[in-house]
Formats: C-alpha cells, sequence, structure tokens
C-alpha cells in the first residue's frame, strides 16, 4: 500500500514551524552517542570533550552501579508491570523511597518516573483554582507546566528577587487561598543558586508553602550532596523539597522530601504517579546503590568542585562572557558563555563540535531573546589534561569568530 502522508497536508503548519527555525539558524539535530555517557564520548561518528552532561560525578558508568542493576534485573526481570497505585509497587521501590528520606533527613519520600513529572504532578495535585503561586521567572518548565494545571493563579517574581516575591506576597495575603513560594535550587540555565534563607523568611511570614526544585543541587551542593536544603542549612523550614535521580544519581527518576502526610496525600492524587507505571526495579537499584555512593565517595564532589574552579577561572580568563551584568553569575559546575545571538551560539557550538569540544548551543525559547548562550557543565571525572585541551580549543574557536579578542 502507497503511503498516504505525503498527501495529507494537516500538519504542515508544523513544517512552515521548522522552516522558520531554520531560517533563523536555531534548528538542530539531534546529537547521537554511540558509546558510555563520559568525559571523552563518540558523539555522530565523533571523539569529543564531552561538557554536555549533567552526569556530574560519573555515576553513569560506576561498577557498583552497573552491578547493581544487573542483580536487580536478574532477579525482578526488566518491568515492574503496573502503576504504583495498582501492583507496580515493588519492595525496592520503598526502599529507595525509605532511603532518600534517611539521607535527607526527612519523614517521608515519593519516587516519580523523572524530576518533571515530580514537580509537574506535585504542583498540580497540592493546588487548585483560588490558589497562588508565586514563581520565580526562571523556574524550571516543569513547574511552570504543574502551575498551568494546578489552575491557581501564578505570580511570577524577578529572578532571585526576594523583595518582589514579597510584594508578590503581600497582594495576595489577605486572599483566603493557598499560597505557594517556589525556587530552583540551582538554576539549570545560568548555574547561580536560589536565595533560600530570604524565601523561606518569606514562607513563614506570609503563611506560604515552601518548595525547592533541587534537581541540579542534588549530589552537587551540601553534604554529601544533600542540596541546596543543606547547604544553607534550612533544615525544616522547606515543605516540598524536589529533587532528581536523572542527573549526579546517574540514572532516571525524581522525587519529592516532606512530611508523611504530603507524601501520603501525593500516592492519592499526583497524576504521574496514578497514571504512569513505576520504574523497572533495575532503576530502584541502581539509585539506592548512588546514595550509598554519595556517602562512601565523598571524593568524587570533592574532584568536582576542584575541577569546577580550574575551568571558572580559566574560560573568565579566555575573555568570555560567563555572565554578569544581565546574566547572573554562576555558583556551580554550569558556567554559561554568553553569546547573546541564537545563530551565533549554534555556530559556534558547532565549529567547537568540528574540534573536538561538545557544549550545546541554547537558545530561544529554551533561555530568553537575546541571551543565546553555550552551557558548559563540569563533572568530577574529567581529567585536568581534558580541560586543558577544552580550553585550548575553546579560545582557539572563539578568536577565530570573533567572539573573544
Ligand atoms: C532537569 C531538571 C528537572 C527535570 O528532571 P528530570 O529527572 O530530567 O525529568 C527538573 N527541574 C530542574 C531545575 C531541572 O534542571
Amino acid at each position: 500500500m502507497a503511503t498516504t502522508t505525503a498527501s495529507r497536508s494537516q500538519l504542515s503548519y508544523l513544517a512552515d514551524q521548522m522552516n522558520d527555525l531554520k531560517q533563523k539558524g536555531t534548528h538542530f539535530k539531534l546529537r547521537v552517542l554511540e558509546d558510555p555517557q563520559a568525559p571523552e564520548s563518540t558523539f555522530d561518528g565523533k571523539r569529543v570533550i564531552n561538557l554536555a552532561s549533567n552526569n556530574y560525578l560519573g555515576l553513569t558508568t560506576h561498577p557498583k552501579l552497573r552491578e547493581a542493576a544487573l542483580e536487580a534485573t536478574n532477579k525482578y526481570g526488566v518491568g515492574s508491570g503496573a502503576v504504583r497505585t495498582v501492583s507496580g509497587t515493588m519492595k525496592i521501590h520503598m526502599e529507595l523511597e525509605e532511603k532518600i528520606a534517611r539521607f535527607k533527613n526527612v519523614e517521608a519520600c515519593v519516587v516519580f518516573q523523572s524530576g518533571f513529572a515530580a514537580n509537574a504532578g506535585t504542583v498540580s495535585a497540592i493546588l487548585g483554582k483560588g490558589d497562588f503561586i508565586v514563581s520565580d521567572e526562571l523556574n524550571h518548565a516543569s513547574i511552570i507546566d504543574g502551575a498551568r494545571l494546578s489552575r491557581a493563579t501564578i505570580k511570577v517574581f524577578r529572578h532571585k528577587d526576594a523583595a518582589h516575591a514579597e510584594e508578590l506576597l503581600k497582594e495576595v495575603a489577605n486572599e483566603p487561598g493557598h499560597k505557594l513560594l517556589i525556587s530552583d535550587g540551582v538554576f539549570s540555565m545560568d548555574g547561580d543558586i536560589g536565595p533560600l534563607p530570604a524565601l523561606c523568611d518569606l514562607a513563614e511570614k506570609y503563611g506560604a508553602i515552601m518548595m525547592v526544585d533541587d534537581a541540579h543541587s542534588s549530589g552537587v551542593l551540601g553534604r554529601n550532596g544533600r542540596g541546596t536544603i543543606d547547604h544553607f542549612n534550612v533544615h525544616g523550614r522547606v515543605d516540598v523539597q524536589v529533587g532528581t535521580l536523572s542527573k549526579a544519581i546517574g540514572a532516571l527518576g525524581g522525587y519529592v522530601c516532606g512530611s508523611r502526610d504530603l507524601i501520603d496525600f501525593l500516592y492519592h492524587r499526583a497524576r504521574p504517579f496514578l497514571f504512569s507505571t513505576s520504574h523497572p526495579p533495575s532503576v530502584a537499584a541502581t539509585c539506592i546503590a548512588a546514595f550509598d555512593v554519595l556517602e562512601q565517595e565523598p571524593q568524587l564532589m570533592e574532584k568536582l568542585w576542584e575541577n569546577t574552579r580550574f575551568f571558572k577561572k580559566e574560560l573568565g580568563g579566555l575573555g568570555f562572557n560567563i555572565g554578569g551584568k544581565t546574566t547572573p553569575v554562576s555558583e556551580t559546575p554550569i558556567t554559561p558563555i554568553i553569546i547573546g545571538e541564537g545563530r551565533l551560539a549554534m555556530e559556534f557550538s558547532r565549529e567547537l563540535f568540528n574540534e573536538g569540544v561538545f557544549t550545546p548551543g541554547i537558545a530561544f525559547p529554551t533561555v530568553a531573546e537575546g541571551k543565546a548562550r553555550l552551557r558548559t557543565i563540569m563533572t568530577a571525572t574529567h581529567t585536568r589534561q581534558q580541560l586543558e585541551k577544552a580550553l585550548e580549543v575553546l579560545n582557539k574557536v572563539g578568536k577565530r569568530m570573533g567572539i573573544i579578542s
């Protein structure tokens, strides 16, 4: 039978939009990884120094995690077979939740299929029509989507601006609805840290629920990677702590930590929990092993920060705009190179790739128009030699393209 797709034109408007992106130069092709996610990897047949992964501690290939995954697969098979609320809660899922709750020193934890599902599922479950969400303008897309799904009124404060957040909280102080104050712990595009102590003060002053998304801080900040709540020592002041298992933890998933009541409520009401199948046992086992590694191998985090300090200093020294003035300055292993124009950022990224360094170009709508950038991410497993090579290529290509002088 002949294919009929070509004759149907209902989706042609999508092709038009893709043509627009091609004209703007921000169209991309997916880079395909052919070997493990590592400091040096093969993408599209080319060996490159990889500054593009969230594999902060190198756990994607850690022997203890691999072993845990294989053992769980042999013991329990490859899938859980159902959603958590039917027959898809395995003992290993409960063990992981208990492990994370102990690690974070909270009453309870619920694991979701991803950090995205954790944020979107939680915000949309705990708030509703008539409630208010006061949210940092650079919060992650999953928070924004969760807020929209909740049908609460959304009020956005200027990035990290606690005084502005207070104005917004004041505006709704006499309204009967619940209020949620929400911030990323570490912001994924700029690598700066949310002003948690000031936000916690506000939440207490105005009786708001305090929620923090620690996706990029888990395994990176705080004692043994306990995140920004530990980093700022605001234990007991954040009602809803979100983390991911997909970045430093090296596997896949998201979680919410908080009171027993909160977690029981989410078991009953969070839609990704109710309507989407739970993790394969191998993933749960991998994550359990990862939390052991966080406790047992603190040298990984030390190496991550040593690499981060070295790379940031050198990168700034080459003359790149790594934040400041109109963009925040990174305080974490994420360091953006601000370019401005989307097309130039994408071209710079392509040229670097051709010369053996992978650092993705990021443009609108992921970041604001005019703030296109390359985003570099350090890991614990990059060698000094790899970093020096990457800097040499950045310097050469940056000069050739007139991005630095
Ligand atoms: C990556 C990220 C998420 C999503 O986590 P996944 O586990 O990849 O779905 C949520 N919030 C922030 C701030 C992130 O950077």
